[in-house]
């Protein structure tokens, strides 16, 4: 047993100083220290735009290593890496501050439900096409009258022998205006009770009758899209999962999402707060600030235990001890720690922090979408007392 466990301490230390001297020699200046602005992000799609010459250059090195997707396995495009190696990595990753090589839904939610529910055909095409950024994916969930209540889907898809005929909308598609394909809750049985008569479809957004609408926010961006399908096409083969059952796929796949909002904002590469106060107040204006320094120690502690508790939950997943509740608690509490956080960046900086696309204002009017993405927070609390806890109903 002890010979084992030496064995195995000698090669993770291997594997991590490899990694180590890989991504120091591979990883260009350009790739490094970037905040989390849209504009510094590589998304992938038919029509690649890349932020620089050195982050396209980065995302091909990775890449070619399979290690846009670490841990998937290498026949379907992954660098074949096991759960401790894939957190080596990212440790490395983030010693260095390298930006994500490549953000896609496609890899942090449509690829592990393909891995899941797909056939072997549909991971043998679509998952390696997420490894290399092929594809530009978005979500078609939300609807104009199903959000919270998702199953209530209405945009149907009518049988007409080897495909389906789409019509209906959909609301909030992040991006939908720059995706190539979408994966989608679409009801495809009618007359099945609401939660059985759901197909989880992908469908090409390239073709006639699709059309995105643009939706303005109060900054006077537009991330969103509101997007229809008049008369869209997607032939049979592209339903992931069993007919009329897309609402397992479609939970599992929150659960990735979820887990992706709640794990990423606590490792957020964004200035540590202490550091921050200290530049911003100086050493003697922040020993003056007692209140302040006690808020900035409370979030540093809860920001430490929230990363013990996304090592915990990797761990735990790689001994498939996770409760199917994990990404639940942690959307809730890496989405409000993260509130909190640039709230207090805020108040410590003040008006400066508000020069658009400056990190900490990035952070700031993102921090309250991240409360409802994948799910509003209520809806977490609801899920958490009912399912988990099994509390009565008030
Ligand atoms: C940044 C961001 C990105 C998004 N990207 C996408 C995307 O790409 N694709 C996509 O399909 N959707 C996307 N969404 C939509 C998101 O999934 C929905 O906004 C979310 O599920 C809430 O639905 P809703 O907006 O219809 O609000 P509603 O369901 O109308 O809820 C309104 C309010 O009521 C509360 N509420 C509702 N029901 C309950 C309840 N039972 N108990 C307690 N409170 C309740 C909610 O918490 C919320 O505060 C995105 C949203 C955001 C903010």
């Amino acid at each position: 047993m002890m010979m084992a466990t030496t064995v195995e301490a000698e090669t993770k230390s291997d594997f991590r100083a490899e990694t180590r001297a890989w991504l120091e020699a591979n990883c260009p200046p350009g790739a490094r220290d970037l905040s989390q602005a849209p504009e510094n992000s590589f998304w992938g799609g038919r029509h690649p735009v890349y932020p620089s010459a050195d982050q396209k250059l980065w995302f091909e090195r990775m890449a070619a290593r399979g290690w846009t997707v670490p841990d998937w396995p290498v026949e379907y495009g992954g660098g074949g890496l096991d759960k401790t190696q894939s957190a080596i990595l990212a440790q490395e990753v983030k010693r260095i501050k390298a930006a994500s090589p490549l953000q896609s839904l496609g890899i942090w939610m449509l690829g592990p439900a393909l891995l899941k529910f797909g056939t072997e055909e549909q991971k043998r095409k679509y998952l390696p096409e997420i490894a290399q950024g092929k594809i530009r994916w978005a979500q078609g969930y939300s609807e104009p009258g199903a959000g919270s209540d998702l199953a209530s889907v209405q945009t149907r898809g009518e049988d007409k022998g080897d495909h389906f005929l789409i019509n209906g909308s959909k609301i909030w598609t992040s991006s939908g205006d720059k995706c190539d394909m979408i994966f989608a809750l679409i009801r495809t049985e009618p007359d099945a009770p609401k939660h059985l008569g759901i197909s989880f479809l992908l469908i090409d957004m390239d073709q006639p009758g699709v059309t995105t609408h643009p939706i303005k926010l109060i900054s006077g961006s537009a991330h969103f899209t509101a997007t229809f399908f008049d008369d869209v096409i997607t032939a049979k083969e592209n339903i992931v999962g069993t007919r009329g059952r897309g609402w397992d796929v479609a939970k599992y796949l929150l659960g990735h999402e979820r887990q992706m909002i709640g794990s990423s904002l606590s490792n957020s590469t964004v200035e540590p707060l202490d550091a921050m106060a200290r530049r911003v107040l100086g050493e003697e204006g922040l020993k003056r600030e007692a209140g302040l320094r006690q808020a900035i120690a409370q979030h540093l502690i809860e920001t430490w235990t929230m990363d013990i508790a996304v090592e915990r939950m990797r761990d735990m997943g790689q001994a498939r001890q996770m409760s199917a509740f994990t990404p639940n608690v942690l959307k809730l509490l890496g989405t409000e720690l993260n509130y909190r956080r640039s709230e207090l960046a805020m108040s410590l900086g003040g008006v400066d922090h508000l020069v658009e696309g400056s990190p900490p204002a990035y952070n700031w009017l993102q921090a309250p979408p991240n409360c409802i993405a994948g799910g509003s927070n209520e809806v977490q609390l609801n899920i958490i007392a009912k399912r988990a806890l099994e509390l009565p109903e008030a």
